[in-house]
């Protein structure tokens, strides 16, 4: 499988080749295609395996042709993670991919000034990548809505479980709009992750790597 068949745009193929990736992972070469079809996803992968372009190559694409800048306060795609370290993994890979496109990336994460966090929001986000947390904060603060989201990504959700954010990922599955596409990767598949996904994500596809 190339990287040109998976369904992405040319400019995309062109942005990845560029960072030196030749031919997709097997979680891309399989996800890549059913995000862009519209599909919800149910990942089974390690991390390492190229889960981040997985998601986030599709989800760029998606935000590049549907156009239009994200309203004031407002996120289109919602990422969350469970740890500080992953959220600026996550986000430095997305900045790399959405070189020399409008989109813009944002994060949410404890440990940093969060009036500066409230700041960057006010502009709204084309992508947010957040611990649910800090998330929850700002959203007390009316810092940001979820009302606009269209994608949701629920990375390393077996570890969210474990840190115990799961009353966080419910209150926050009630704020952003029914209407949307989630994905869900997990490292593991307990009865935990069995439940959380069949909250999340509707009809879901599943992958396993
Ligand atoms: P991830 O699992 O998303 O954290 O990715 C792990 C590492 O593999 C990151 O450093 C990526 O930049 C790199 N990577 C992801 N996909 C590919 C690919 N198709 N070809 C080469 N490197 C990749």
């Amino acid at each position: 499988t190339e990287f040109n068949t998976l369904g992405l745009s040319a400019q995309l193929v062109a942005r990845v080749a560029a960072e030196g990736y030749e031919t997709p992972t097997p979680i891309q070469a399989k996800a890549i295609p059913l995000v862009l079809e519209g599909r919800d996803v149910m990942g089974l992968a390690q991390t390492g395996t190229g889960k981040t372009a997985a998601f986030g190559l599709p989800i760029i694409d998606m935000l590049l042709a549907n156009g239009g800048k994200p309203a004031s306060k407002t996120v289109k795609t919602l990422i969350l993670a469970p740890t500080r370290e992953l959220v600026n993994q996550i986000a430095e890979n997305l900045r790399i991919f959405a070189r020399k496109t409008p989109l813009k990336v944002n994060i949410v994460v404890g440990g940093a000034s969060i009036n500066r966090q409230q700041q960057q929001l006010a502009g709204g986000t084309d992508i947010l990548v957040a611990t649910p947390g800090r998330l929850l904060d700002l959203l007390d603060r009316r810092a940001l809505n979820l009302s606009a989201v269209r994608y949701l990504v629920l990375d390393e959700a077996d570890q969210m479980l474990d840190l115990g954010f799961i009353h966080d990922l419910k209150k926050i599955s009630s704020l952003v709009p029914d209407e949307r596409q989630t994905m869900l990767f997990s490292a593991t598949m307990p009865k935990s992750i069995a439940e959380l996904s069949k909250r999340f994500l509707t009809n879901p596809e599943r992958v396993e790597v």
